[in-house]
């Protein structure tokens, strides 16, 4: 009726009135807090990771202090400071840009005349570097930021951790270890539903970010027997980062709910944009840009030995920009050294032939999934099922094993069906991806990606989802009433959910604090404040 009507536009109107707002209007909302003093607790907790890698360089807002610190430290822990910045700047700049960009490291940081000499280079480092030649750039430069950290490491290191700048860290430590609960958020509507429970929009109150909060009714969970599985997706998306798949901030307890905090990705899943948005199928252009992000994603996942076993459009979904990655690791499994696996595991339409036929398989199955998303983005159709076709599962097993894929239309050029057929070769040892030593990435149907500035986020969408739009279905259509009665939790339960609430993880988290603004707002205040008291003992 009317009023269920509106009840979605409200709903709608707060979700993108939040997703819109700029920094600005951010930092007048927030809800603010001050940083806790530094506890031994926390120092000593520091001390069990006091490695340079942890400290300096893996922690974002870790980084950020060292780097702070090196800039007030003597002139040449400042000037190695400035050359790692150069270095990475070099690393993503294109052609032209990044032949200006070497020439002007090598003249600043590698002559023995410059002010900003390195001077820890050793003269055979100097010389390998003046001789640069395009070929060996990576490795002489590989060379440079060696000989860097290795300096860095060593007394600027034992520095900073005496002082008020690590101080400093460890209190924001302190404010990242704080318990999470649903206060922690504000919440919006509803995004998607899944086995377990609703997806729904979040904000955290402090910084303004906005999350998509995957939420698991405790005692659906337990009735259909999925905490083990909830536990893998868990640990497994805290594991993985890369830019091709959601990444895990936080996980909490509610009262009724376990919740996984995960990007927001408000442009959609691909399967609605393959079907629900004008007439079927994705344009060329766009396929190209997505496969090869989905192809990142996967060939991440498997450098891991984690097998994704459940791509599909559906679990591809796009961020406000455009960019997309791989969600819904729940079917996800990390396979033991060496072994394999045999579970039948996936969705109809997807599966791999030696998954129908329960033989072991590894990573194949990811390579053969990808062919098939990879068809029904161009063609709105599986290539073993068509669009809206009625038919048995057992059917769909017996195409999959016996017929050949047909490209029908005029959608599919050379390239595509050539990468489709090279992808959905029913033998593993020829399937691309799965033969030694090939890469997908180097498929003609990628000729115009660069991968490497796609890993850096520095290729264009060439789509972006209009600002003003849901690209969901309305979130009545989510409503789910039904209530769990007949299921009791013990204290068992309660471990278990104990053991999966671990709060926020420390990469995303300091990231959001960087990102949010929050870090510099609150560094402007004076650090020198507290002294160099030694937390250390
Ligand atoms: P399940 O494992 O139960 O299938 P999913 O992880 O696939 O649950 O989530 C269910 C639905 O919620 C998805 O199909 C998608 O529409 C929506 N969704 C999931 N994760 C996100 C996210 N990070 N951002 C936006 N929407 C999401
Ligand atoms: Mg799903
Ligand atoms: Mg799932």
């Amino acid at each position: 009726g009317d009023l269920v009507g509106l009840d979605s536009l409200v709903a709608n109107t707060a979700y993108l009135k939040a997703l819109g707002m700029d920094r600005d209007k951010l930092r007048m909302q927030r809800v603010s807090f001050t940083l806790p003093k530094p506890r031994k607790s926390s120092a000593s907790w520091a001390a069990a990771e006091k490695t340079y890698e942890s400290l300096c360089e893996r922690q974002p807002i870790g980084r950020k202090l060292f780097q702070q610190f090196l800039r007030t430290a003597e002139p040449q822990c400042a000037a190695a400071a400035e050359f790692l910045e150069e270095l990475n700047d070099w690393g993503f700049a294109e052609d032209g840009p990044k032949e200006k960009a070497k020439q002007r490291i090598l003249s600043r940081f590698c002559q023995p005349q410059a002010p900003t000499f390195l001077s820890y280079l050793t003269t055979e480092d100097v010389r390998t570097c003046m001789a640069l030649s395009d070929v060996n750039d990576e490795a002489a430069m590989g060379r440079m930021r060696e000989a860097t950290r290795e300096f860095l490491r060593g007394r600027p290191f034992s520095e900073y951790l005496r002082s008020p700048f690590f101080c400093r860290f460890l209190q924001w430590k302190e404010c990242e270890r704080q318990k999470i609960t649903d206060r922690y958020f504000y919440e919006f509507r509803t995004l998607g539903r899944g086995g377990f429970g609703e997806v729904c929009a979040v904000q955290v109150k402090h910084t303004g970010q906005m999350y998509a909060c995957k939420k698991l009714d405790k005692k659906r969970l337990k009735k259909k027997g999925g905490e083990r599985l909830a536990l893998t997706e868990k640990q497994i998306l805290e594991k993985v980062d890369s830019a091709f798949v959601v990444n895990l901030a936080y996980a909490y307890q509610s009262k009724t709910h376990l919740c996984l905090v995960m990007n927001l990705m408000s442009g959609g899943d691909l399967r609605f944009h393959i079907y629900e948005l004008g007439e079927r199928g994705i344009r060329m252009e766009r396929v190209v840009y997505y496969a090869a992000q989905m192809v990142s994603g996967i060939l991440h996942l498997h450098s891991m030995d984690i097998v994704y076993r459940d791509m599909k459009p559906e679990n591809v979904l796009l961020d406000g920009k455009g960019q997309c990655r791989l969600s819904d690791l729940g079917l996800a499994v990390e396979l033991p050294k060496g072994k394999m696996v045999c579970q039948r595991a996936g969705t109809t339409g997807y599966m791999a032939p030696e998954v129908l036929k329960q033989e072991y398989y590894r990573t194949s199955v990811d390579w053969w999934a990808l062919g098939c998303s990879i068809y029904e983005m161009v063609a709105g159709r599986l290539p073993f099922k068509d669009f809206r076709e009625k038919v048995q599962n057992s059917e769909v097993t017996r195409r999959t094993l016996e017929d050949d894929c047909k490209f029908e239309g005029k959608h599919f050029d050379g390239p595509t069906k050539d990468l489709i057929n090279h992808l959905l070769r029913r033998k593993v040892a020829f399937r691309l991806g799965c033969r030694k030593d090939d890469d997908p990435r180097t498929h003609t149907f990628f000729k115009s990606i660069n991968f490497h500035r796609l890993e850096g986020g520095l290729v264009e969408p060439p789509w972006v989802p209009k600002p003003n739009v849901v690209y969901t279905k309305d979130s009545e259509d989510f409503r789910d009433n039904s209530e769990i009665k007949d299921v009791k939790l013990d204290a068992k339960d309660e471990k278990f959910f104990k053991e999966f609430s671990t709060g926020a993880v420390s990469v995303r988290w300091q990231s959001e604090m960087i990102d949010s603004g929050v870090f510099d707002d609150m560094n402007n205040l004076e650090v020198n404040g507290h002294g160099h008291e030694s937390v250390w003992t």
